[in-house]
């Protein structure tokens, strides 16, 4: 029986990082996964490939809507959704094949099959092709994941109630799309559809979209993607959903509580998604498991049984791909005795809709709740300088800061390139800077990064220069 320091089981972005980094602190490693490319849901139908239909509808969407003012003049624009979506699995090809390579660069054992506890310190692993085979570890992290939610009574049919997966891979543009749930998924995805000239209604149960961050950056993007059509039905219940002929019929309870209903060539299930520990046999190793079924851990992300820890979607928190790298690397480090920390309040929260929206820290909401005294500051892009170079005037910055020491405790953006900027707010936070630390620190002019210097300075009465 082969022997190993450690085995992860999955290989999405919280098990791949995990193995790597177990290898690089001398362990000997396997990794198990059940499907034959290896990189989870992050890189074969999650992250990867909803960005790059992202980029590609946004590169459409651009030159239908703003190459005109640009001076550039276009003549029998059109989409060759084949090639888009072709392009899409090349860019899903190349990261998987990226993270094979990284597994052979640290000489880790890559075993393709399904991983099942049959005890605490043994796994069988069974392939698709071939015969099962029971390998022993020291120590084993579990790395499985998460699957698409649905509601009570609705069957996910994978045809025309489809989740992200399929919305991934759809033959041809729709006419009409229902996405049930306004979070990220619903206009990651709606907007991709949107852009191409899809028809979008959205269903939320709450009375704003992506309820969970900051209330300001849901009225404004809400605000943004009406302009390129979705229609928004806030505050309804979704109660069922069928199938009728090429098409399918979502029925709902507004507001009032009246039942209404909502028809179109497919709904999207995005009302969140669940851990996964199917077929994983973790009874036969006496795992526990919460409510939720989440794999419950504690601190150290170790589970009630020694040695077999969790991360990632599987456990809770923010079901983000950077949360689960953060969490491998954190139990690697654990595992030899390292001091390890996560700052859970600094993972950054990202929306790659356009304009794209990000935070990190704590909401207004919060604070309010928390009874904390704080101060202010926002800028928005219209006043931009490179903004306004770009087209890209919707949105705006906002800095949250103590109202007594003035350090920063949440920074909240909807604009250009929000995704990437939101680097400064959490290295800012990190570090426990205050709002005058960015005021004070030279932003290059003229980038999109001034008007988080701008917020800074708004956070003082009476500073904005730009504002
Ligand atoms: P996963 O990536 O789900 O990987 C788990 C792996 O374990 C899978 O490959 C699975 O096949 C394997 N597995 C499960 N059970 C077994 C078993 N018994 N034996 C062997 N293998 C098994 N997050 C972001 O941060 N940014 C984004 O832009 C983003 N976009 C997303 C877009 C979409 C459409 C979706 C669906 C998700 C997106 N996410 C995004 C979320 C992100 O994909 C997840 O948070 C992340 O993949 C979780 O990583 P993980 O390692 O915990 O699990
Ligand atoms: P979500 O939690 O973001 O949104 C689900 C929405 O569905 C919520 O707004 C909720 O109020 C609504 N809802 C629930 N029940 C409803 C009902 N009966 N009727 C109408 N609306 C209802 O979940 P998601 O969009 O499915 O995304 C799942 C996970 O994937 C998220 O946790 C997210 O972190 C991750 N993800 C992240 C990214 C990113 O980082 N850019 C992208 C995609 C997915």
């Amino acid at each position: 029986m082969k022997k190993y320091d450690v085995v992860v089981i999955g290989s999405g972005p919280g098990g791949y990082v995990a193995a790597i980094r177990c290898a690089q602190l001398g362990k000997k490693v396997a990794i198990i996964e059940k499907y034959d490319t290896l990189g989870g849901t992050c890189a074969n139908v999650g992250c990867i490939p909803s960005k790059a239909l992202l980029d590609s509808s946004e590169h459409f969407h651009n030159a239908e809507t703003k190459f005109e003012a640009h001076g550039i003049g276009l003549s029998n624009l059109k989409v060759d959704f084949k090639q888009m979506v072709a392009r899409k699995d090349d860019v899903v090809k190349g990261t998987v094949a990226g993270v094979s390579y990284l597994m052979g660069k640290n000489k880790i054992d890559v075993l393709q099959g399904v991983g099942s506890f049959k005890n605490a310190t043994q796994i069988v692993v069974t392939p698709d092709k071939g015969d099962p085979e029971t390998i022993e570890t020291e120590k084993t992290i579990i790395a499985t994941g998460s699957k698409p939610s649905s509601l009570p009574g609705i069957e996910i049919d994978k045809k025309r109630i489809i989740t992200s997966t399929e919305a991934l891979n759809l033959t041809g543009i729709p006419k009409k799309l229902i996405l049930i749930g306004g979070g990220v998924i619903g206009l990651e995805l709606g907007s991709v559809y949107a852009r191409l000239g899809t028809e979008i209604t959205v269903i939320e149960y709450m009375d704003s979209i992506i309820a969970t961050m900051d209330k300001s950056l849901g009225k404004e993007l809400q605000r943004t993607l009406k302009k390129i059509g979705f229609k928004f039905n806030l505050s309804h219940k979704v109660t069922g959903a069928v199938t009728k002929g090429n098409g399918v019929v979502v029925s709902a309870k507004n507001k009032k509580g009246e039942a209404v209903e909502f028809e179109a060539d497919y709904c999207l299930m995005a009302v969140g998604r669940k851990p996964y520990t199917d077929g994983l046999g973790l009874e036969n190793a006496g795992v526990e498991v919460d409510k939720r079924g989440m794999i419950a851990t504690n601190d150290q992300l170790e589970t009630n049984v020694a040695g077999i820890y969790a991360i990632g979607d599987v456990v809770k928190g923010a079901m983000l791909a950077h949360k689960a790298e953060e969490e491998g690397v954190f139990v690697a480090e654990s595992i030899v005795g390292q001091k390890p920390h996560i700052n859970y309040n600094l993972i950054p929260g990202v929306i790659y809709t356009w304009p794209e929206v990000a935070a990190v820290g704590q909401t207004e909401e919060q604070l309010k709740e928390a009874g904390i005294a704080y101060k202010s500051g926002s800028f928005q892009f219209r006043a931009s300088g490179r903004a306004r170079a770009s087209m890209d005037l919707d949105g705006f910055v906002k800095i949250l800061a103590d109202k007594e020491t003035d350090e920063i405790l949440g920074v909240h953006m909807i604009g250009p390139r929000a995704a990437d900027m939101i680097a400064e707010g959490v290295v800012a936070m990190e570090y426990r800077a205050s709002a005058e630390d960015i005021a004070r620190f030279c932003h290059a002019h003229p980038t999109f990064t001034e008007a988080i210097k701008e917020a800074a300075l708004g956070c003082t009465a009476d500073r904005a220069i730009h504002a």
